[in-house]
């Protein structure tokens, strides 16, 4: 009887401390979850109720009118950045990138004064290159892409990305960050994803060193037309399998580990469900393992091909009735993108995972460097070894391990040396590893190439 309520205590002991253990991984850091509390649908839909003012934001629309039309929207835009800037002594910039794009006999059929509202949160590590881009896009359109005089909200499509832009520049602004990130508003995204290229293909030119791009569009409805399903606890978020840096001895390399699913994309999307989920309740991040959805695009494309991690956030089930629609009754159904349809606590959400990544990145030290795995012998462990990350301050690494099915991380290993040995197969499980600093803020995963 003794020996079996000691082993009951015992028992109890070791699962307290097994839990106490696992706490202490997926702890939340007060500085995120407070600024998580900060994000408000009052807020949000504040920003919408103003972009919706404008009449139109049709990327063929005025820019010189001071009230209708997409050059007003994007200047107000601006003002509300610049209105953040003053908390921020002096870190937050914010401009209008623009751009003349002449007439393509597409969907631009005259010269157009194309502007990216973007304001831009400087780190404070001089040693720190690292960018985050949060986006959303601020054109809108009807039914017919090339009308720029009807009014089109674009409420959902795409004032929710916007707004959630809006509101990560308002709280993220009051705090400082090693890494720098840009709070963007697009345009021209309905006719072509031209201020995304634009400034895609100057990112590249500039050699900027972008980690991440979250791309926001349609976030903030939880119904469907065709279903009537109502759901505001999941969130989709597409990522592309191989990046356009995987040919040659690239895709070899892949095809050879089975690593097809493991590109730096995949790779954010995962993150953004771990971080995401670990710091926003009732609401799971769904990863969709394609690009887009069927016959549509989004901002994050001119990126990824350009070879960045870049993702898209959309909303579960989209309502086509209130999207790209002249507004309208017919037979009783409401066509149009107003914001009446719209689900300011489900914005809410999915405008603080993007806060939690973007923060969490952003705090956290930049990736390990040159992560290998050792193959020199025939054993059922795993040696990895790597070296310590280009900027910031480590408290120690993260070993990330699943097996070969498994679409997310299921051991999260600490070690503070810079080499470890695991007692699981490297030819029966994925690895990766992470920086981590000492309020738990991790990187990016970086999976081992071939050592030997
Ligand atoms: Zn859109």
């Amino acid at each position: 009887m003794m020996k079996k309520n000691l082993c009951i205590i015992i028992l109890i002991f070791f699962s307290c401390f097994q839990y106490t253990e696992a706490q202490k991984i997926i702890n939340r850091d007060v500085e995120i979850d407070q600024m998580v509390k900060e994000v408000s649908p009052d807020s949000l839909k504040t920003y919408i109720d103003k972009m919706v003012s404008f009449g139109t934001r049709s990327t063929l629309s005025s820019t010189t009118d001071k009230k209708r039309g997409i050059g007003a929207a994007r200047e107000w835009v601006v003002q509300k950045f610049n209105e953040f800037a003053k908390s921020s002594s002096g870190r937050l910039t914010a401009f209008v990138d623009t751009i003349t794009l002449v007439a393509d006999g597409r969907r631009i059929d005259v010269n157009v004064n194309l502007g990216n509202a973007m304001a831009t949160l400087k780190g404070t590590d001089p040693n720190d290159d690292r960018i985050y881009i949060i986006s959303g896009h601020l054109d809108s359109r009807v039914s017919n892409v090339m009308n720029r005089t009807a009014d089109a909200p674009g409420a959902n499509d795409d004032g929710s990305g916007v707004a959630a832009v809006i509101e990560c520049a308002r709280i993220m602004s009051k705090h400082s960050f090693p890494a720098t990130i840009i709070f963007l508003a697009v345009s021209g995204e309905e006719q072509g994803l031209l201020g995304a290229t634009y400034l895609a293909d100057k990112a590249k030119k500039n050699n900027w060193n972008i980690d991440a791009i979250l791309n926001n569009d349609i976030m903030g409805s939880n119904n469907s037309n065709e279903t009537g399903i109502t759901d505001n606890t999941r969130v989709r978020i597409f990522s592309e399998t191989f990046s356009v840096q995987d040919t040659g001895r690239a895709a070899l390399n892949i095809r050879s580990l089975g690593l097809e699913n493991d590109g730096r994309t995949r790779q954010l999307a995962r993150y953004v469900k771990e971080v995401g989920e670990r710091y926003v309740d009732h609401l799971e991040v769904v990863m969709i393992y394609r690009n887009d959805r069927f016959l549509r695009g989004g901002d994050h494309t001119p990126f990824v091909q350009k070879g960045f991690a870049a993702v898209r956030i959309t909303e579960m089930n989209e309502n086509y009735n209130h999207q790209h629609q002249d507004l309208r009754t017919e037979k009783g159904i409401v066509y149009g993108d107003l914001v009446e349809f719209m689900d300011f606590e489900y914005l809410r959400k999915n405008t603080a995972i993007n806060l939690a990544c973007l923060a969490n990145l952003a705090k956290a030290p930049s990736v390990p460097q040159e992560v290998k795995v050792d193959v020199r012998n025939l054993t059922n462990s795993t040696m990895l070894n790597w070296k310590a990350p280009k900027s910031g301050t480590t408290k120690g690494y993260y070993i990330l391990m699943r097996e070969t099915t498994s679409p997310v991380w299921q051991k999260k290993i600490f070690t503070s040396q810079t080499s470890s040995t695991v007692s699981y197969s490297k030819d029966n499980y994925f690895f990766a590893v992470q920086s981590v600093n000492e309020s738990g803020n991790e990187s990016l995963p970086v999976v081992p190439i071939v050592g030997r």
